[in-house]
């Protein structure tokens, strides 16, 4: 089957619009390395239809395709609203309960209930992605309080609600985050993305979690927090991925800070060999049309330029019209920016002697070096935790980046990573025979031809499935 491939992947978020297997089979070809499921929406059984179709289509195509899990998260929203739709006037003051109740124009409930607790006067309360902005004015510090309409607008049933001025001390796993969590380790989900993450202990929580149940899926920390971005460093420490989810981002900062911030984020994931996907509203405009505006044509080709592992859909593959087109054309927009030598490939990322793993990081780092001296056609690399997939990928180099592993769980979770492509090999009998057997494998499969340069990492001894401490270059025979 052809499948398009491209050296920034795209993530699609699965939905109504693509719950067709034969329109999913479209998408991959398309150029789909990884789909979402939101869990903020939809029931685990519509779930579990959407991750069969994913494996089915795997197997039958010989495919990896990446689930990623993605939990709400402790998510503030309105309730029931009078008839579905209230309209707040600008400048009038309205009372905000923290107790159940019907929302009216008069008085809305918010289903935060420390909200009346941790609130000041001053601070901003956004609803609906900021569309409707009120300003506290009194709180009784129970369930009460009141606020001014800053700027009025409609309001209906369960819509979002940022509070960005207030440090709130919300759990970074809701009851709910943690049922949604047991279904995606049951089910075999490869990524699993923490919503609302304030500080690198949220992720940390999440990831002992994972560890007690020996899971080896992946935790994705979703950036959209003005305290996360205080402590960034370590929460990219300390995730194995990042999403820069700028959907509420650009609620919770000021929007005009956003590119900017985008820009910073992915610079300090590459640094730190960990992917980063670009999120939100990308081809937004293809949710009703047939064709994207060109401001979203050159968000899209900035973020791969940014260096971007991959670029997000949300509602414009989960339901909009076009779940097949977007891809195509964002393909496109991949393919075009890829093809031009010196704005992607080839980051000169000096290790770190000071790093535990700077022996196999300086292998990594020399790997994709010669590889770009020497013209090579593929860099591969053997791994069982991931690390060196990671790694090499960081240093975006523009040969190919086979990994092979025995870890089937990681065959799918490496689909995010930029320019990498994986294969499952378990016949560790010594480093000249695994190095022939996996070049046969590509020959086999014409990713590889007779003359090709290639450049080989690994760890000798193989048996001991250590971190890489060796490199080979060899001709395709
Ligand atoms: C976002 O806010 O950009 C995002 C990806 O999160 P969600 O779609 O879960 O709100």
């Amino acid at each position: 089957m052809n499948v398009k491939i491209n050296k920034t992947k795209i993530v699609a978020t699965w939905g109504p619009a693509c719950e067709d297997e034969n329109v999913m089979l479209e998408m991959i070809q398309a150029g789909v390395d990884v789909f979402r499921f939101n869990f903020s929406h939809g029931k685990h059984e519509k779930h579990l239809e959407g991750f069969q179709k994913v494996r089915k289509i795997c197997d039958e195509h010989g495919l990896n395709i990446g689930i990623l899990a993605d939990l709400q998260g402790p998510k503030i929203r309105l309730g029931l609203v009078r008839d579905n739709l209230e309209v707040l006037e600008t400048g009038s003051e309205i009372e905000i309960t923290t107790e159940n109740c019907l929302s009216t124009f008069k008085k809305i409930f918010i289903s935060y209930e420390n909200l009346a607790l941790e609130a000041e006067p001053g601070d901003a309360i956004l609803i609906d992605d900021g569309r409707v902005e009120l300003k506290v004015l009194t709180t009784d510090r129970k369930s009460l309080l009141t606020a001014r309409v800053v700027v009025g607008g409609k309001i209906s049933n369960n819509k979002g609600v940022n509070l960005p001025d207030t440090k709130t001390k919300v759990p970074a796993l809701t009851e709910k985050d943690r049922r949604d969590l047991d279904f995606a380790l049951a089910n075999g989900a490869n990524w699993i993305a923490l919503s609302f993450v304030r500080s690198p202990k949220d992720v940390e929580e999440l990831k002992s979690i994972v560890g007690e149940r020996n899971s080896y899926i992946k935790v994705m920390a979703k950036i959209e927090k003005p305290e996360a971005l205080v402590e960034i460093d370590k929460i990219i420490e300390a995730a194995d991925g990042i999403m820069i989810a700028r959907g509420d981002l650009a609620v919770e900062v000021p929007q005009e800070k956003m590119p900017l911030i985008q820009k910073d984020i992915v610079k300090r994931c590459i640094r730190k060999a960990k992917p980063v996907v670009v999120a939100t509203q990308m081809m937004d405009s293809m949710i009703e049309s047939p064709n994207p505006t060109r401001a979203e044509i050159t968000d899209v080709a900035n973020a791969v330029i940014d260096g971007a592992d991959a670029v997000m859909l949300s509602g414009e593959s989960s339901m909009g019209k076009y779940p097949v087109r977007v891809i195509q054309i964002m393909e496109k927009i991949l393919n075009n920016v890829e093809s031009f030598d010196d704005l992607i490939y080839n980051k000169q990322l000096i290790p770190d002697k000071e790093s535990a793993s700077f022996l196999s990081d300086a292998i990594c780092y020399n790997a994709a070096r010669m590889s770009s001296e020497l013209g090579a056609r593929a860099i591969i690399g053997m791994t069982f935790s991931g690390y060196t997939g990671f790694l090499l990928s960081s240093y975006r180099p523009k040969a190919e980046v086979f990994i092979f592993t025995e870890n089937k769980a990681l065959l799918n979770a490496l689909c995010i990573c930029w320019g990498v492509r994986a294969f499952h090999y378990d016949r560790f009998v010594g480093t000249d025979t695994t190095i022939r057997d996996v070049v046969r494998i590509l020959k086999e499969r014409e990713l590889v031809k007779e003359g090709d340069m290639i450049v080989n990492i690994g760890s000798m001894p193989l048996a001991a499935r250590g971190r890489a401490n060796m490199m080979k270059v060899t001709v395709v025979e």
